[in-house]
This record gives structure tokens, sequence and C-alpha cells, in this order.
């Protein structure tokens, strides 16, 4: 299954492979599909459980977990409704679950390659909560709140 970068000049639908993994490099994994709604967030559990001023999203529609520790450890945000997925030995957050969201959530972070323009955030969620002191991400998505 490798990526075929010739083949896809013109569109999503021959969107390549990409891999990804943690620090320590037991969770690793390979999404398939094009990258979905990349964006930040900055919502409390954001900040608490990346320990980062805002977190960096992307959805892809299947995500193979391929290394020797399987699945990422999931917790629980709101029971039933949406998990955070994160490595038990490193800590590395890597992925979430939306029960209202069809795609799988990765830490664009976790991505070996965080360069490609699809990757670029189009929508800043919960901008109210950012921190002050850190420029605004820009947004290219059309707003109607302006
Ligand atoms: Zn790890
Ligand atoms: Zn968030």
């Amino acid at each position: 299954m490798n990526a075929t970068p010739a083949a896809d000049a013109h569109g999503a639908e021959t969107a390549g492979d990409r891999t990804g993994g943690c620090l320590c490099g037991r969770i690793r994994f390979t999404t398939r599909g094009p990258a979905v709604f990349a964006h930040t967030c900055a919502c409390p559990h954001c900040q608490k459980l990346g320990g980062t001023p805002l977190m960096w999203w992307v959805g892809f529609e299947t995500v193979t977990w391929t290394g020797e520790g399987g699945e990422p450890t999931w917790y629980e945000t709101f029971e039933g409704e949406a998990k955070r997925g994160f490595c038990s030995t490193c800590g590395s957050r890597l992925a979430a679950i939306d029960s209202g969201i069809p795609e799988i959530g990765i830490n664009v972070t976790a991505l070996d390659d965080t360069s490609s323009a699809d990757l670029v955030p189009i929508h800043a969620s919960f901008r109210d909560n950012a921190v002050h002191w850190l420029p605004p991400v820009p947004e290219t998505e059309h707003s109607a709140a302006g």
C-alpha cells in the first residue's frame, strides 16, 4: 500500500496513506482518505489534555493502528459520546472519536509529515478560550458570524 503522488494531481480520491505515531513509537497508525476539516481547538479539554494552549486536529475516514502497542488508551471526556486516545507509555496525544462525527480525529502533531497544505487549519474552535498572548490562527473558512 504505497502512496501514489503521481496519480493525485487532480483530486482527493487517491489521497495517499499517511503515517504517524507517538513519541516512544509503541503506537503507530496509518490513515486512509483525504484530510477532513483541519482545525485548531482551544477548548478547556484540549488545553488540559494537551498541556498546550491549543490542539491541532484533522479527521480521516479510516485509521489503522499498526504499532506494537495497538490502539491508544482511550479516555472518555464525555461518557458514551467522546473519547481521546493517548499512548499509555509516553503520554502522546493521538486521536479522538466523537459519536457525532464520522471521521476519526487525529492530532496533526502525531503525523510523521505535517507539511501538506490540506493540514493547514481552516477553522479555529473555541477561539474565545484562546490565550490572549498567542496571535489568532487565520481562518480561511467563511464565517457567517463575521
Ligand atoms: Zn508512546
Ligand atoms: Zn478542543
